[in-house]
């Protein structure tokens, strides 16, 4: 679906945080960009989003170079921790959002809307406002929102950082759930092994502006490229 070919990203013209980058993401995958802090994930993630441009390489969906396309004419949804809903609007119109901005007639935004809702267990709850809302519920919205114009991709990044543990753990299998039954293309940002390891079909380790290892789940604890990736995966505390 997705295929970045040698892309390297500098944000001051010296110090490479993206380095020679080649991956080939896969249509209907859950593909987790694990690996420490600073190690280029989020950098990665926003070339994909386009809200920055690589300083070299390419990106391409389906076979389309997409290396300098604006973010809007990507039709990606996207779900970051730090990306809030608007205070001042409801949960429905939170959600209309993207489709008004689209220009979706009235009546199809209403069902659209309803059936984002549904979709993460928020149905009925339309009419409140962030504000009366638990972090966890908020998180569910601003998934719905992403997911309201039918997304070719959904790029998360650290989307349930900001919860707890016992929140983060059911929110984990709640949205692996919700990619199966979807069959979408998820792409995730995580710093935590446990969570990249417990969901999604392959993971890409970062680490130092380049993936050390991208593979299966378990492939990377049997077979792992490097030390790095035997340290990083292995330590699940
Ligand atoms: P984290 O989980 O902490 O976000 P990450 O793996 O996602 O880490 P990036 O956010 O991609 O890593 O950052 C990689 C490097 O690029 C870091 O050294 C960071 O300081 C630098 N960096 C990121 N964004 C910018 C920016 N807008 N301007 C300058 N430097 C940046």
């Amino acid at each position: 679906l997705v295929r970045f070919t040698g892309v390297q990203k500098t944000y001051d013209g010296q110090q490479l945080v993206v380095r020679d980058l080649n991956l080939d993401i896969q249509r209907g995958e859950f593909l987790s960009l694990l690996g420490p802090s600073g190690s280029g994930k989020t950098t990665t993630l926003m070339m994909l989003a386009g809200f920055e441009s690589p300083t070299a390489g390419d990106i391409f969906l389906d076979g389309r170079q997409i290396t300098r396309t604006p973010p809007h004419k990507r039709n990606f949804g996207m779900v970051f921790q730090n990306y809030a809903l608007f205070p001042h609007m409801t949960v429905a119109q939170n959600v209309a959002y993207p489709l008004t901005v689209r220009k979706v007639l009235a009546a199809d935004r209403d069902t659209k809307v309803k059936r984002a809702l549904e979709m993460v267990q928020m149905g009925g709850m339309g009419n409140r406002y962030p504000a009366q809302m638990s972090g966890g519920q908020q998180q569910r919205v601003a998934l719905a929102r992403a997911l309201v114009f039918d997304p070719q991709l959904v790029l998360m990044d650290e989307p349930l950082g900001a919860l707890d543990k016992q929140l983060r753990e059911h929110m984990q299998i709640e949205l692996k759930e919700l990619h199966r039954q979807l069959g979408l293309t998820f792409v995730y940002v995580t710093h935590d092994q446990s969570e990249a390891l417990t969901m999604s079909d392959r993971v890409a380790v970062f680490n130092d502006g380049a993936i050390q290892q991208i593979d299966v789940v378990t492939e990377l604890y049997e077979t792992p490229a490097n030390r790095f990736v035997a340290n990083f995966v292995g330590d699940n505390t």
